[in-house]
């Protein structure tokens, strides 16, 4: 027997992280009930996200072209790349107003058990990135979590071997945070007391 159209909305919705049965049925039955225009905006809107958002050539993050406003942004000092783990680190960082460079967006990080290598971080696009003669410095601005230093150490240790020098957030930052959820003043703070 094949699931029903409801079933098939409350399985969809279970995929959104920290979303349980219960949760998803509330959210089914309140756009199919209270808000049809909400779930079709949401259908909309979410079909639209899939056709068009891609990700950056340069610096791996979500855009909607071949190379993302940042990169191509002159007013950006272009000797400093930032290795972040996600676009939502991205935003933390532009947030605190203490960084100018540019970025390298990892989309995840070093997680042998969820089967995340180096491959799935684009470790090798970020060591031809970072060996371009404009860099001077790399930032490693991963999460201070155990798998977020240990793809720090990876990426230190890699670019190291090829005479790229790297820096380290400082260790402002709580032990255990991803960058998302650390405010602008911290994040401004471990950046200015990198090592
Ligand atoms: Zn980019």
């Amino acid at each position: 027997m094949s699931e029903s159209a409801l079933d098939a909305v409350i399985t969809a919705l279970r995929r959104l992280p920290g979303v349980g049965v219960k949760s998803a049925q509330r959210m089914a039955f309140h756009l199919l009930q209270h808000d049809r225009d909400g779930a079709e905006q949401l259908s909309v809107a979410l079909q639209r996200a899939l056709s068009a958002i891609r990700n950056c050539a340069r610096c791996q993050t979500f855009t909607e072209d071949e190379v993302c406003r940042t990169c191509l942004d002159p007013a950006r000092d272009a000797s400093l790349l930032c290795v972040v783990e996600s676009p939502a680190d991205q935003a933390a960082l532009e947030r605190s107003g203490g960084y100018r460079g540019l970025y390298f967006v990892l989309m995840g990080r070093l997680s042998p058990l969820d089967g995340m290598g180096a491959r799935d971080i684009g470790l090798q696009q970020l060591l031809a990135r970072a060996a371009e003669p404009a860099v001077s410095e790399v930032i490693l601005a991963t999460s201070f979590t155990a798998e977020g230093d240990i793809t720090a150490h990876v990426i230190a240790d890699t670019l190291r071997s090829r005479g790229i020098r790297s820096t380290r957030l400082a260790r402002g930052v709580p032990v255990g945070s991803e960058l998302e959820h650390v405010d602008a003043g911290t994040i401004a703070h471990a950046l200015h007391d990198r090592r």
